[in-house]
């Protein structure tokens, strides 16, 4: 319930402009009080970016949204779903209940410094070249802007800050979905650093991750190499399979593997190898076949090889995302009244450096006219964006609806999992871009808390969209988290 409208009907002076008027209002206090947070915010985003903690070792960046959650009036519970770096902020206690997504995780192998030319960064093993550090701070800044609002009397509800480990290996959000989290709220809001300024409306892929490990029997590799058997021949034959079934495939998919495990020294026959595969495609109804398909591989290359199959495990399995028009327009607008972040000098030339710098051993992707940082916010296209990389926010929309947007974080034309993005976000371009984020985060859920039939609109296409398919996983039944991604 609006405390405003209710006020307003009690005097009966009430006109809807002067409700719209109100909403305006309290969306400019809100971004006023969010820039006055920019410095906090901002020392969350360096110590985060420079701990570059991977999936489900997030140790320090969960403590440190945490943190700053409870410094901010919030209840956290630590630790749920099984995950010790998964966590819930909550604040309020009557509903509607919106939830905000936050990640943190980082990416090994891709360390960089805070500098536009490729240079190691403060965690020599790993660091946030998908942006997970803007995203989890950018989306607790909205949750402690909603926070204030509800505190002051704005109106009435809850705000939840989900804290979701293990993004980018699909752990997170899948696990504490599966313990139950999630399906009570009315809608949840998330975001994610980009090249640009958009509302999400798009596709995501499904994904299945899934480790294959052969065993095999050890023996002098010189002296007696019939005496043993290659896990690692198994792994190789495998992935050739894979590699000639990827022709009779449907364009969508993507299949992608590294070993890792492949044997201790050459002159031991692999007594044991694991390869672990990534098996995408645009449905989940797709990827189930697919992964049957490589899953009789496996096999085959097991009996090619005289060795073992001796385990399939699936880490995880995520669906494609179900998409929100209503919510799509209500971010759009507000992220349009925002604007695109306002770049300096200083920034633009960094980002330009990162670009420069990132082309040259691959050949020319800007040309003189590609801007450096994006400007302006894209429009909202009329039918959903196609597929091209897997969130496990993905299965969450298919018992809530979700919106997002992409905020520009890092050179323009310039690919996630790369270090311009690790760069840029270490810089006032990351706190700038996580600021724009919360702030729209932030207007959009004044809309849903403050307009039932926003809402109403918002859960009708959201079951427009979703139909009445079941949601069936890969994932068997009753299993946990795995502990760790690697
Ligand atoms: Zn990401």
């Amino acid at each position: 319930m609006i405390r405003i409208a209710l006020m307003s009907a009690a005097l009966v002076v009430c006109t809807t402009s002067s409700i719209a008027a109100d909403i305006d209002n309290l969306k400019r206090d809100a971004w006023s009080w969010l820039d006055t947070q920019t410095q906090v915010l901002e020392v969350a985003n360096q110590n985060i970016w420079s701990y570059a903690e991977i999936g489900l070792a997030e140790n320090k960046s969960s403590k440190e949204l945490q943190d700053l959650l409870i410094d901010n009036g919030f209840s956290v519970e630590s630790g749920v779903a099984g995950m010790p770096t998964a966590f819930i902020a909550t604040y309020g206690d009557s509903g509607p209940v919106i939830g905000i997504l936050a990640e943190f995780d980082a990416l090994p192998g891709v360390s960089q410094a805070a500098s536009p030319v490729p240079t190691l960064g403060p965690n020599p093993e790993a660091g946030h070249a998908c942006g997970h550090s803007v995203f989890g701070v950018g989306s607790a800044g909205a949750a402690m802007a909603i926070k204030e609002l509800i505190a002051s009397g704005a109106f009435e509800g809850t705000i939840k800050l989900y804290g979701t480990p293990a993004e980018e290996t699909g752990i997170g959000k899948v696990y504490m979905l599966r313990a139950g989290y999630f399906k009570e709220d009315d809608v949840i809001l998330n975001w994610h650093p980009s090249d640009q300024n958009r509302a999400s409306y798009g596709n995501t892929k499904a994904i299945a991750n899934v480790k294959f490990m052969f065993r095999g029997s050890a023996a002098h590799a010189s002296a007696m190499p019939w005496s043993g058997r290659s896990a690692l021949d198994g792994v190789e034959l495998m992935s050739a399979g894979v590699n000639y079934m990827r022709e009779h495939i449907k364009p969508d998919a993507r299949i992608h593997y590294v070993i890792t495990k492949g044997g201790g020294q050459p002159n031991v026959v692999p007594p044991e190898a694991e390869v672990w595969y990534y098996i995408r495609a645009d449905t989940f109804e797709d990827v189930t076949s697919y992964f049957g398909w490589i899953k009789e591989i496996a096999e085959a290359a097991a009996k090619m090889s005289r060795t073992e199959l001796e385990a399939v495990e699936i880490q995880s399995e995520i669906h494609e995302m179900i998409t929100v028009r209503a919510l799509s327009e209500q971010t759009h607008k507000n992220l349009s009244a925002i604007g695109a972040p306002k770049w300096g000098d200083q920034e633009i030339t960094f980002a330009r450096t990162t670009q420069l710098e990132f082309q040259d051993p691959f050949g020319r992707i800007i040309s003189d006219d590609t801007p450096a940082l994006a400007t302006h916010i894209q429009p909202l296209p009329d039918e959903p964006t196609p597929a091209r990389a897997s969130t496990d926010v993905g299965d969450i929309s298919w018992f809530v609806p979700i919106g997002g947007l992409g905020v520009a974080s890092y050179g323009y034309g310039l690919p996630t999992h790369s270090w311009p993005v690790v760069a840029a976000t270490g810089t006032t371009i990351g706190t700038k871009a996580l600021v724009t984020a919360a702030k729209t985060m932030t207007a959009t859920a004044i809309d849903l808390y403050t307009d039932p039939a926003l809402m109403e609109r918002v859960k009708a296409d959201w079951r427009k969209s979703r139909g009445d398919a079941p949601f069936e996983t890969l994932i068997p039944a009753r299993q946990m988290a795995p502990v760790s991604v690697r």
